[in-house]
């Protein structure tokens, strides 16, 4: 049968150039379908038949993305029976590339737009790269990020076209994704080009200069650059690569940086073929596994569905915010600041005298210095982020403002004051948020007129740096204002959730199990440093005891006396959690209160830089010899969170699986590999999901208490044979 290329359109020009323009005319942007394999085939057929009247050839793309990389729909359906013939389509692909590559005539790669994943590895295949400098391009292989490794070829050429170490470092083992002119400089394509005209210029102008133009690794005598495990003193150096990568990743696990450690080494020893299959076993391995399965779930489809929108309330035309007031100009007001101004928002910067609000500018002047330093940003910009931000301490400067965020002390009556004083200044329709950590949105929306127009915008700390916003909605929040602080949060480039209003909402509550279950496993008397440990062997980013610290022991301890006064007076009775005695020890009989402090479960030196942890810890709380099983301490912080997920979901505080998952890694810190706190139940135990979770969550209630026991939602659901999805 003859095959037909339908989404690789072929442009021969009379000097012998063909342009292979990739143009799926079945999807927005191109991927590794079963079409494609087929147009490569086809293409690779034809390019081999009509060679002799074929100079070169050049790939570009005639949609905004040079090309998306493999099928992620696709993917998430891989299971072991399936793997065969995903292992056959992934050969099947790199060879007709490979075809192309060795054919003997120059091979360009035009990079019009982002190349990720997919569409690097075809760019890697071409003897040459060039880039289109478009704004937001993205070039690199980020599918360790979606727990896989590229197996389009892509460990293969990039370890013979940077060395191992290079290849690992700069592009496998992160998932960086540099913009074009910052590909450049690390080697990943060798030219830029500033018009699309340009980028074809060069591209002829390399098949003009290479006739007959070959891959370094085809050439030869080649060999690949700093060495292979073949070379003694390479070798010397190997051991060094597992170790590095084991205290990078602290226990936690995730296998996709192992198997792309392996891929590069094993395959740097061997020929280029032998090499490509090497790779597509361990990826077959990572893509048949339920870590992928969660990743992909979360950082692709769940973000995905969060960012554009599935919760934002439907038919409200979108609004942007051109000048908005933020009220407190300390750690997070100033953080607030800086985002606004950086997405090219005017800014007015208040707080109680001038001086503290140019100190709370001033933190935007230090990022800025170190982006221009660090050559992220260019002074120019930097210069007119900062002219953006207006430091004052006047009530009236905030005129015109068509947004307000309030980030004062975490004191309801002043939240209120600070209100008041300015809703009749700024924009008579302006959108009114609270920063706030804990605070009830409703209870804080009595404090303004227009109550509609209330709403919480819960940031985390650095601003700058975190990608979550959590959006509270009261009880009398508009549909108008839910829509416009997603889209404000959309502005500035942040991920929204959206929960109703309770106290702690989803985040702050459902971390501090996380934080109540660590500090009960030290007052059993478990050694604190394997409570350290099991943290990090979970996978998640800080360890729970140091954690508390940097949160401040006096918080839960505020928290709680609030939570218990507010059920009690609603008739309710408090359950004490097994945390709250060691804390109430910790506080007052050690007066350790943490970081602040200078003294808390570390120990902390001069320069508050954290120390050991405390002796003390051993002394008071542990009970030599005790212990429980490693497994018992993971999964006690795990299931503590997901199962209070569950109860949020039961009393309507969550409306959504996806804003749960995504909230839960990028807001506090949830283990990436479980794709999430939801998604960690529907993969639990590889994949056996919630019947499997069940079950053990109700072990862990016979063992160390009825706060284990599963929640009527989750108990039904997985009677049901459900998992967690949201209806799209
Ligand atoms: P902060 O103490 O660093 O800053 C508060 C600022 O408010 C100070 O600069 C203070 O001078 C100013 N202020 C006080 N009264 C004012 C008034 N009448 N008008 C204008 N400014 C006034 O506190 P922070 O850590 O930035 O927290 C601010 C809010 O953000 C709190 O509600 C807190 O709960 C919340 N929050 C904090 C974090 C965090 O990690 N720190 C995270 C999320 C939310």
């Amino acid at each position: 049968m003859r095959l037909e290329s339908t989404t690789i359109r072929w442009e021969q020009d009379d000097s012998g150039i063909v342009t292979l323009v990739l143009d799926d005319p079945n999807q927005s942007a191109n991927t590794m379908n079963q079409a494609f394999k087929d147009s490569i085939a086809a293409i690779a057929e034809r390019v081999e038949a009509e060679k002799d009247s074929i100079r070169g050839i050049i790939y570009t793309s005639a949609k905004k993305t040079f090309f998306a990389g493999g099928d992620l729909k696709d993917m998430m359906k891989v299971g072991p029976a399936e793997a065969q013939q995903a292992f056959d389509t992934g050969t099947a692909i790199k060879s007709s590339l490979r075809r192309i590559e060795t054919l003997g005539k120059p091979v360009v790669a035009a990079i019009n737009g982002p190349a990720l994943g997919g569409g690097y590895e075809i760019a890697l295949a071409s003897h040459h790269r060039v880039a289109l400098d478009a704004p937001g391009s993205k070039i690199g292989l980020p599918e360790v990020t979606l727990g896989l490794l590229p197996a389009g070829g892509g460990v293969t050429r990039t370890v013979r076209l940077m060395g191992i170490a290079d290849a690992l470092l700069k592009v496998l083992l992160q998932g960086t994704q540099y913009s074009p002119r910052r590909a450049l400089e690390n080697g990943l394509v060798h030219e830029v080009a500033a018009t699309r005209e340009e980028m074809l210029e060069k591209a002829r102008a390399f098949i003009d200069a290479n006739p007959a133009s070959q891959q370094p690794w085809d050439k030869p005598g080649y060999k690949i650059p700093g060495g292979t495990p073949s070379n003694p003193k390479f070798a010397a150096n190997l051991p060094a690569f597992p170790a590095n990568l084991k205290k990078q990743l602290n226990g936690a696990p995730y296998p996709a940086p192992r198997n792309i450690l392996a891929a590069a080494v094993e395959g740097s020893q061997v020929d280029f073929e032998t090499a490509l299959t090497i790779e597509a076993r361990y990826f077959t391995e990572l893509v048949t596994g339920q870590t992928a399965k969660n990743m992909i779930q979360a950082f692709f489809f769940d973000l995905q569905a969060v960012n554009s929108g599935a919760n934002r309330p439907k038919g409200i035309e979108p609004r942007q915010v051109r000048k908005v007031a933020v009220l407190g100009a300390g750690m997070m007001g100033a953080g607030i600041a800086y985002s606004c101004a950086r997405a090219g928002i005017e800014v007015v910067l208040r707080d109680v005298s001038l001086e503290a609000a140019v100190k709370g500018k001033g933190y935007s002047e230090k990022l800025c210095a170190e982006a221009v330093g660090k050559g992220r940003t260019t002074q120019e910009k930097a210069d007119a982020l900062l002219a953006r931000i207006t430091p004052t301490a006047e009530a009236a400067a905030l005129a015109g403002c068509d947004a307000v965020i309030e980030a004062v002390f975490e004191d309801p009556a002043l939240k209120h004051k600070v209100f008041q004083e300015i809703e009749t200044i700024v924009e008579r329709d302006a959108l009114l948020c609270s920063n706030t950590s804990t605070l009830p949105i409703t209870a804080l929306a009595e404090g303004v007129e227009r109550q509609s127009d209330f709403i919480g915008l819960h940031f985390f700390s650095p601003v700058d740096k975190m990608p979550l916003v959590e959006i509270i909605k009261g009880k009398r929040t508009g549909e108008e204002a839910l829509a416009r602080a997603f889209d404000l949060v959309r502005q500035i480039n942040k991920t929204p959730i959206v929960v109703n209003d309770s106290r702690g909402f989803f985040t702050s509550r459902v971390i501090g199990h996380f934080i109540n279950e660590g500090v009960a496993m030290v007052g059993e008397g478990i050694e604190p440093a394997s409570v350290e440990q099991a943290a990090a062997q979970a996978g998640y980013p800080a360890k729970v005891l140091s954690l508390m610290d940097e949160l401040t022991l006096t918080l839960p301890r505020k928290i709680r006396n609030e939570s218990k006064r507010a059920i009690e007076e609603s008739g309710g009775a408090w359950t004490p959690h097994p945390a709250e005695a060691v804390i109430d020890r910790m506080v007052d009989e050690f007066g350790r209160i943490g970081r602040s402090g200078g003294a808390g479960f570390y120990e902390y030196g001069e320069d508050g830089k954290r120390g050991r942890l405390w002796p003390g810890l051993r002394e008071h709380f542990t009970k030599p010899g005790h212990t429980i099983p490693f497994e018992d301490m993971q999964e006690r912080m795990l299931f503590s969170e997901a199962l209070d997920t569950v109860r949020l979901l039961e009393e309507g505080v969550l409306t959504s699986v996806a804003d749960a998952n995504i909230g839960s890694i990028f807001g506090i810190g949830f283990p990436g590999w479980t794709g999430g706190v939801l998604q960690y139940i529907n993969g639990y135990a590889d994949g056996a999901g919630l019947p499997a979770f069940v079950a053990r969550a109700r072990q862990l209630a016979e063992r160390y208490g009825e706060r284990f026991t599963p929640p009527a939602l989750l108990v039904e659901k997985a009677d049901n044979g459900e998992r967690f999805t949201d209806a799209r």
